[in-house]
């Protein structure tokens, strides 16, 4: 599956806000944000950020999508899913983006970013209910059970990341099991739940024209 694989700590500036796509880097003074809040480009620091309308709902579109790091294709599958299902669209799409693989790996805290769960997925760290998954898309269920296959508990990536990211806090849809290295999607994440300052009511307005 295609992803994006340029400069990273640019789209977050582009958004003009931390989208957390470099793991320890994101909460430290090095931050990009921290030091250049500005939209990047040869005109960016003189820019006027006045936005409204389409502008407007295109950025909280770019804002999602970056954050999970899903393209424009599947993204817009997302979205059909999610307008196929009874319920609010706009929470709907995020609740079907909280549930891929590599954000509740994420969420979880056996990695430091979601491009990072990404590539340890890819690379069959996994198993989810006791059979092993490499597809980073792959939609968690409530009650599903994720573990770590006994031959990666000692990988050095996951090791660190879960020292790392450790007191940052698990959202409480999700539990985790420190000592087994196991992790349950105990309910399907509330929008309340959903830690994501997005105003998502303006896709479903956008993807409604
Ligand atoms: Fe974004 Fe992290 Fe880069 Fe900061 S360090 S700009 S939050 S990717």
């Amino acid at each position: 599956m295609a992803r994006y694989i340029g400069p990273v700590c640019r789209l977050c500036r582009r958004e003009g806000m931390k989208l957390f796509l470099k793991g320890e880097r994101c909460y430290t003074e090095k931050c990009a944000i921290e030091k250049r809040n500005f939209v990047p480009g040869q005109h960016g620091k003189t820019r006027k950020q006045k936005i409204a309308g389409y502008g407007l709902q295109l950025r909280e579109k770019q804002k999602v999508k970056r954050t999970y790091g899903v393209l424009e294709d599947q993204f817009r599958r997302y979205f059909e899913a999610a307008e196929r299902t009874r319920g609010i669209t706009g929470e709907t799409l995020l609740q079907l983006l909280e549930r891929r693989l590599d954000n509740v790996i994420y969420r979880i805290g056996l990695s430091t970013s979601r491009p990072q769960a990404r590539q340890l997925v890819r690379h069959g760290h996994f198993l989810i209910n006791g059979k092993k998954v490499d597809i980073p898309s792959f939609s968690m269920k409530q009650g599903d059970v994720i573990t770590v296959l006994s031959r990666s508990q000692k990988n050095p990536t996951i090791e660190h990341a879960i020292e790392e990211v450790k007191g940052r806090g698990i959202p409480a849809w999700l539990s985790f099991d420190s000592s087994a290295l196991s992790g349950r999607i105990v309910s399907l994440p509330t929008r309340e739940q959903i830690n994501l300052p997005v105003q998502e009511q303006l896709i479903v307005e956008l993807y409604s024209k």
